[in-house]
């Protein structure tokens, strides 16, 4: 076990893992993978090239030996790959991993909650981003109400999950739901959290025009509730987190365009055909996945992931301008994992 921090160019250690274990997903957000992009036609990644659980344990354990301490399972839509707790259970059996914990937009929620929690999930997040029926189907681009997605986070309280619940905040589209989504995680005691509307990837027309601020949602939420400020977590906590006033309730803001915070950005993404990413927004992939099925050594993988973490210089959202926008290769949020 390496006792040292891997770290990056700007002294940022390598300390969070998020694996997309399929590009795959049942659902079209607008802000994510829009339908007219994503469509019947859309070549998706065959199965050959998804990596197998065994290489994803495999990477997984030697992140963990180099610092890693946090792996989260993202998409698409991660409950779509088949038995997805016999992952989780292969991840849970690594000496030294302290957290796993998993985002889904909750549909098969209810399906797999407890036997998730059984192979040793700890916590998900769950993606919502309106109580409005119409609005969420129209959002969505399935016409999926949210009964499924609310039973799905239901299911996972009663297994013993901890939940918390995403909310991208798009104006225009979704900005009349954070008052009613507020209202409704604190009284089902949920730690909801604001997302920014992020540019990632290439085919969500985004604009900045279209970002509520964590500012604007913070005034706005201060006119029904008394809010207070409670510390960060630990080291690169992303989540500015405030409590209501006379709750144990917590409501967090992900500010990722209006208040970056790559100074303390700790994550390495992992896409499901085995490319390394070191930011969100940096498109540039480093093999893994071949490197591994030719035969390399444990410590030649290490050598490899350590030397790109060293490299890393990535701080696009500090660096966010008119010029970065329209001439950094994007890649999208579903390959990547969010
Ligand atoms: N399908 C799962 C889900 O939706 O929870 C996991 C994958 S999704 C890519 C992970 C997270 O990224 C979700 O909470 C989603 O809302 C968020 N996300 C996707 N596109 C985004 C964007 N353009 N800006 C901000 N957050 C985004
Ligand atoms: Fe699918 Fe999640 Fe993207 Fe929505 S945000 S399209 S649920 S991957
Ligand atoms: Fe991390 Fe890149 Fe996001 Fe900055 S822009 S916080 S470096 S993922």
């Amino acid at each position: 076990m390496k006792t040292q921090p891997t770290l990056d160019k700007l002294n940022r250690p390598l300390k969070d893992l998020r694996i997309s274990v399929i590009d795959r997903c049942n659902f079209r957000c607008q802000y994510c993978m829009p339908a007219d992009v994503f469509g019947p036609d859309f070549a998706f990644l065959p199965r050959r090239e998804l990596l197998t659980y065994e290489e994803i344990e495999r990477l997984a354990r030697l992140f963990v030996q180099i610092g890693v301490e946090k792996i989260r399972l993202t998409g698409g839509e991660p409950l779509l790959r088949k038995d997805l707790s016999v992952l989780i259970q292969k991840l849970s059996s690594i000496d030294g991993l302290k957290d796993i914990a998993l985002t889904t937009n909750g549909v098969l929620l209810t399906k797999h909650a407890q036997s998730l929690k059984e192979a040793g999930l700890k916590r998900v997040n769950v993606s919502l981003d309106s109580l409005d029926d119409e609005l969420f189907g129209e959002i969505n681009g399935r016409n999926v109400g949210t009964k499924p997605v609310i039973d799905g986070i239901k299911a996972a309280q009663s297994a013993g999950l901890g939940v918390k619940i995403n909310m991208v905040v798009k104006k225009g589209l979704n900005d009349t739901e954070i008052v009613p989504m507020a209202k409704f995680c604190k009284d089902n005691g949920l730690q909801l959290r604001f997302i920014e509307f992020m540019d990632v990837g290439s085919t969500n027309g985004w604009k900045m025009d279209d970002v509520v601020t964590k500012k604007e949602i913070y005034t706005l939420l201060s006119e029904h509730y008394l809010l207070e400020s409670v510390d960060p977590d630990y080291f690169g906590e992303v989540a500015k987190r405030y409590r209501y006033q006379g709750s144990n309730v917590d409501v967090g803001f992900i500010p990722s365009v209006s208040e970056s915070f790559c100074s303390s950005c700790t994550r390495s993404r992992l896409s499901a055909n085995g490319q390394l990413f070191t930011c969100l927004f940096n498109g540039n992939g480093h093999d893994l996945r071949d490197f591994m099925r030719a035969d390399a050594t444990d410590e030649e993988i290490i050598d490899r992931i350590v030397s790109i973490w060293n490299g890393r210089t990535d701080r696009y959202s500090d660096e966010r301008s008119a010029e970065t926008i329209a001439n950094r290769k994007k890649i999208e949020m579903s390959y990547i994992g969010g």
